[in-house]
């Protein structure tokens, strides 16, 4: 147990207009990634933000290359608890708000309506930063001290893919060194409960391309001459079987098993199959999968996904060609232990044992899958803090089904590191209209100030 002082939590709940404040601000400063467009601007106002929360915050660097943006660092030191340090993951960058004309709000102006803040980054993940900023501001304000050492990274690239986080952890490993992480997202379902999630999966994508004549030709000559896309589609054909299994050799080899925790957590973990049927407009799920099946092939099955086929005329009407080329995009999600590059190496044996050894294979981008123990100390502090300020019992979930940079950061600062936060999950993140709930950004700001508090008290808290 911990002896939160009731000040804090006081502080928070009224300041609320401050918070819906500073995010209708963040909001009006456009940081689209993929466009390369605002990203200094916000991350000084970030900054700026940090600072008035009371830490001491910087802009860093890579190094001279400024197409690369910087990650905005904050930190305060604990005066009573200077051993222990929690730190705060968070991305200052949005998506595109393109296509503009469905939104019944403009992206970038942070309309309030009701109990909702509309804006492009709303939610992800502007909310889920200034909830954080007005906790320890609650804190500090209120006791002139933290429980332990806080720290912000709050980087601009998470958007497109976070491509220099690695680098940026390990430049600046000794600075951001710490104790906990605290992923830069949340989700809060639609019965109001918390989700923790201890994991995410990781990526490899891959590109193919087989190559035929030296151009198009005419379809009459496909009695002699090989025709690509039967080429690419055949050597597809033998990499995954249709339940979904993969069929490249050793490609499990690194799989971590679910643990008994694990197995408990996904047995307790809902899942509503219908509405998730309903919503795509399935009958049915891959390969029968159902019930338990289901959510462990989302937290711990590995995925071989055709994500773009390419070739030939795919227009209006016949055309009779045989095309010179044909590609393919694939992504495969990876799980715990597996590693990139040793996958990637196993496609292209996999492919000259078939016999298509021939094909192009490229590996876009790799990044691995990372998962926390639930037995850690931290998955408690959060799921008790979790539980105390959205007054319901948290859902915890062993992986988010997708992908982000959680490996590198768990690896680099050798610490346990759990996504919690206040993102409705209908929220349309990456979608028109997208929107903060204020009476969620309130209880996550209570949330971290609770978290805070237990990460830094000495006895280890009781679940
Ligand atoms: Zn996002």
């Amino acid at each position: 147990m911990t002896t939160l002082n009731p000040d804090i939590l006081r502080r928070v709940a009224d300041g609320t207009e401050r918070m819906v404040s500073d995010l209708q601000q963040l909001i009006r400063q456009p940081s689209v990634s993929a466009k390369g467009e605002g990203l200094a601007e916000c991350a000084r106002l970030v900054s700026t933000m940090l600072e008035k929360s009371g830490l001491d915050s910087e802009i860093l660097y890579l190094g001279e290359d400024i197409s690369v943006p910087p990650v905005v660092y904050g930190e305060v030191q604990s005066r009573s608890n200077p051993d222990k340090t929690l730190l705060f993951y968070n991305h200052y960058d949005v998506q595109p708000a393109e296509p503009f004309d469905l939104w019944s709000h403009p992206p970038f102006e942070g309309v309030r309506k009701g109990n909702r803040v509309f804006g492009r980054g709303a939610a992800d993940d502007k909310g889920e930063l200034v909830a954080r900023m007005h906790a320890v501001e609650a804190f500090l304000h209120t006791t002139g001290d933290v429980p332990c050492n806080i720290k912000f990274v709050i980087e601009g690239e998470e958007e497109i893919g976070s491509h220099h986080m690695g680098q940026y952890l390990d430049k600046y490993k000794s600075k951001f060194a710490c104790d906990g992480i605290i992923w830069e997202f949340g989700y809060v379902d639609a019965n109001g409960r918390p989700i923790i999630s201890l994991g995410m999966k990781g990526l490899m994508f891959v590109e193919l391309a087989v190559r035929g004549p030296a151009r198009d030709a005419h379809s009459s000559l496909a009695v002699i001459i090989p025709n690509p896309a039967w080429r690419l589609v055949e050597a597809l054909g033998t990499m995954r079987a249709p339940s979904g299994r993969i069929t490249i050799s050793g490609w499990y080899d690194e799989v971590r098993p679910f643990t008994r925790t694990d197995m408990e957590l996904l047995e307790s973990e809902e899942f509503d199959e219908s509405m998730f049927k309903e919503e795509f407009g399935l009958d049915s799920l891959l390969g029968g999968r159902s019930g338990l099946e289901a959510r462990k092939a989302l937290a711990g099955e590995p995925t071989c996904n055709i994500a773009g086929l390419t070739s030939g005329y795919a227009g209006k009407g016949a055309k009779t060609v045989l095309p010179t080329v044909a590609t393919a995009k694939l992504d495969f999600r990876l799980v715990p232990d597996m590693i990139p590059t040793r996958q990637f190496a196993r496609i292209q044996a996999h492919l000259a044992s078939r016999g298509f050894g021939d094909i192009d294979v490229a590996m876009v981008h790799g990044e691995s899958a990372a998962r926390t123990s639930p037995s850690e100390r931290l998955v408690s502090d959060v799921n008790n803090a979790a539980g105390a300020a959205f007054g319901v019992r948290p859902v915890m979930n062993v992986s988010n089904p997708a992908t982000g940079p959680m490996a590198s950061f768990a690896r680099i600062l050798n610490a346990p590191c759990v996504a919690v936060g206040g993102t409705y999950v209908y929220s349309r993140i990456h979608s028109p209209d997208e929107f903060a709930r204020i009476d969620l950004l309130e209880k996550t700001a209570d949330c971290m100030c609770r978290i805070m508090d237990n990460f830094g008290f000495p006895q280890v808290t009781s679940a």
